[in-house]
């Protein structure tokens, strides 16, 4: 398959301000990606390479996406995404080779981060040496650690299943990294609702809060889903989306994410 189907390089115009909460996972993200990208001659000085990237975990919807993107962004670097099941492909060979060109295309685009959604069905664990998910996880080891420096490459990979991913991939210089991105809690909710409706002229207060409140178990995904929801009753009238708007929203959605997280 050729792989310019399978993902483009782009600049993301995400920025910090779309992503609501998860502040410590941004500071990670800087200090493991953007920082590095920034200013490689400091690492360089004082004699260290970077790990390859950083592994998000946790369940769909919280926001993984746009922290990757928006660590693109800030570094000004290209942004590379792939679905970990478009690489899979049942001819001897060419799962390894789909990885090795995502790579070099990495290079050619450097500064540049490949985001590696739905990594762990590349990457789960080895049993069989010889058989065809063995040889994909060598070739993300010897792609992770061809260069000496990374050359302006890193990766960010998304599972919602760590325990399968094969953990010579989780080793220092590679994936060292694993940041938890979880359901929002409710504090986190609030923010988020606020980051969502950051562009819209609504006043912010305790009411809104309370929305926040009852939205328990609710993903970033879902509060968008109630934002949207409250968006289509004020087109409906005509007019911007009101307190009763997102109240009204907030009854129509159903938290997405099951018990299993
Ligand atoms: P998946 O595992 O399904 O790919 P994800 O964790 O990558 O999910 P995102 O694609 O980042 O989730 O989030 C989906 C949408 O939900 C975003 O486009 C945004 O509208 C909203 N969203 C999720 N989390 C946040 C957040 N922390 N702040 C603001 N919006 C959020």
């Amino acid at each position: 398959p050729s792989l310019k189907r399978e993902g483009f390089t782009t600049l993301p115009d995400t920025t910090w301000a779309d992503v609501g909460a998860l502040s410590d996972i941004q500071q990670q993200l800087k200090d493991a990606i953007v920082y590095p990208i920034l200013h490689p001659e400091k690492y360089a000085k004082v004699g260290i390479t970077t790990p390859s990237g950083v592994l998000l975990c946790g369940p769909p919807g919280c926001g993984k996406t746009l922290l990757a993107k928006a660590t693109a962004n800030e570094a000004q670097a290209n942004f590379i995404t792939i679905r970990g099941p478009q690489l899979l492909n049942k001819y001897v060979g060419e799962s390894e080779r789909a990885v090795r060109e995502v790579f070099t295309r990495a290079r050619s685009s450097a500064p540049c981060v490949v985001f590696f959604d739905e990594f762990d069905s590349l990457a789960t664990k080895r049993n069989d040496e010889a058989g065809s998910n063995a040889r994909v996880v060598n070739a993300l080891l010897a792609e992770l650690d061809g260069a000496d420096d990374r050359n302006g490459v890193f990766v960010v990979a998304t599972t919602n299943r760590v325990d399968m991913i094969d953990e010579a991939l989780l080793r220092p210089g590679r994936f060292e990294k694993i940041l938890r991105v979880g359901l929002p809690q409710k504090e986190d909710r609030v923010t988020i609702l606020k980051t969502l409706l950051r562009r819209i002229d609504i006043t912010f207060d305790d009411a809104i809060k309370k929305i926040a409140e009852d939205c328990e178990g609710f993903s970033g995904a879902d509060l968008a889903g109630l934002v949207r929801q409250a968006g289509f009753f004020a087109v409906a009238r005509d007019d911007g989306i009101t307190l009763e708007d997102l109240v009204k929203a907030q009854k129509t959605i159903q938290p997405s994410v099951g018990d299993d997280y």
